[in-house]
């Protein structure tokens, strides 16, 4: 092991990886960093096709990179054209989707499975299966077959087997999408618990927004095979880097602007239309007069029902049990906006529209 190796304290890195399928010319992934702290929960959300599934196959060694180089914990896992380490060997733990449990084995033989392969002593052996059987609450079903267990208990084993032998990453894909709402949200928190007592090192992939802002410390955001943006999920909804990312995570007004004074404290104000001005965050230094796209969360804006003046007239509602999603026709301008006024608010009645933050990125930048 050279020095260099010897120095890397990341449990992943992946640099200027590159991959496609067969002959095809399409590349799945291309240009693509990332590396994952020891401990790190870093979870990987993106419109199906983008590349989630591969880039884990990858580090999994299911697949073969065509440019770049894997390095997990302190060995190079894999190079184009050159070293490939095989999949049981890379100290990785895998959940999938499907389970992927073994169906002639019992809960106990499925989660003791992979420490067969290692240098363990009988005793040690029994000893982790056992310590992992009760933290995941199987000791009931420990002699059970996968057939004669639910969904949920089914992934639970399958996380079990993951993390029993401490791998250095655990890798899990769409792990808990084909479970029923209640039980997902369960198993999230669960899967925090352990998280929070067992430190392991996590790539999660999911489609789901509630989800990844529920688990990750970190925020990957792919498309196309390129990662539009990275941070902690707050940073990415209240801060996205382009029109993809501000789409994707959660529903958004977008507008476009002129600046007519910049504050100089991260703030600017914006002209919208003919004669609507609203101070927007922004994301680097603007000029007077530059062109922006704004962006307004529907939950950004505060609706006010006054006597005195109003700017804003409603044109469709939709009651949605926690608030209300209404249409407005804002200064000519329509506008999506979540709140909650008094239900005597009708289509047709005009209210006062107050946008209490907004975000704008150059239009040149896009
Ligand atoms: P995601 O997990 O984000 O839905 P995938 O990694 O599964 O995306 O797929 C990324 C792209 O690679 C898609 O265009 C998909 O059709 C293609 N792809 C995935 N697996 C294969 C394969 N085995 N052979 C050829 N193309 C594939």
């Amino acid at each position: 092991m050279n020095a260099d190796l010897r120095e890397r304290q990341q449990a992943l890195e992946i640099r200027n990886l590159a991959v496609h399928y067969g002959n095809s010319q399409h590349w799945v992934l291309q240009d693509f960093d990332l590396t994952v702290r020891p401990g790190e929960f870093v979870v990987i959300i993106g419109p199906s096709g983008c590349g989630k599934s591969t880039l884990l196959r990858l580090i999994a060694g299911f697949t073969q990179l065509q440019q770049g180089e894997i390095v997990i914990g302190k060995r190079v896992a894999a190079t184009a054209g050159g070293v490939c380490i095989p999949p049981e060997k890379r100290d990785v733990g895998f959940v999938f989707q499907s389970y992927a449990l073994w169906p002639h084995m019992t809960v106990k033989a499925n989660i003791a499975f992979p420490l067969e392969q290692r240098r363990f002593t009988t005793v040690q052996r029994e000893q982790r299966v056992d310590e992992v059987i009760m933290k995941f609450g199987l000791k009931e079903y420990q002699h059970r077959y996968p057939a004669e267990l639910s969904g949920g208990q089914r992934q639970r084993v399958a996380l079990a087997r993951a993390l029993v032998g401490q791998p250095a990453l655990l890798l899990m894909d769409e792990p808990l999408s084909s479970l029923d709402v209640a039980l997902r949200k369960k198993i999230q928190d669960e899967l925090l618990i352990m998280h929070r007592e067992w430190q392991p090192t996590v790539l999660y992939v999911t489609h789901d927004q509630d989800e990844a802002v529920k688990l990750a410390e970190r925020l990957i955001v792919l498309h196309e095979g390129k990662i539009q943006q990275a941070g902690t999920p707050y940073d990415i909804f209240h801060s996205p880097n382009n029109p993809f990312v501000a789409n994707f995570f959660g529903e958004v007004n977008e507008l476009s602007g002129s600046v007519v004074e910049n504050q100089g404290n991260g703030y600017s104000r914006i002209r919208i239309g003919d004669h609507t001005f609203i101070l927007t965050r922004t994301q680097s230094f603007l000029d007077c007069g530059e062109r922006v796209r704004v962006f307004i969360r529907p939950s950004w804006v505060e609706l006010q029902e006054r006597e005195d003046v109003s700017n804003a007239r409603i044109t469709g509602s939709r009651f949605m049990g926690a608030y209300t999603d209404y249409s407005l026709e804002w200064q000519g301008i329509p506008l999506r906006v979540s709140t909650q006024i008094s239900n005597s608010k009708r289509v047709g009645d005009s209210i006062f529209v107050q946008v209490k933050d907004a975000w704008s990125i150059k239009e040149d930048e896009i």
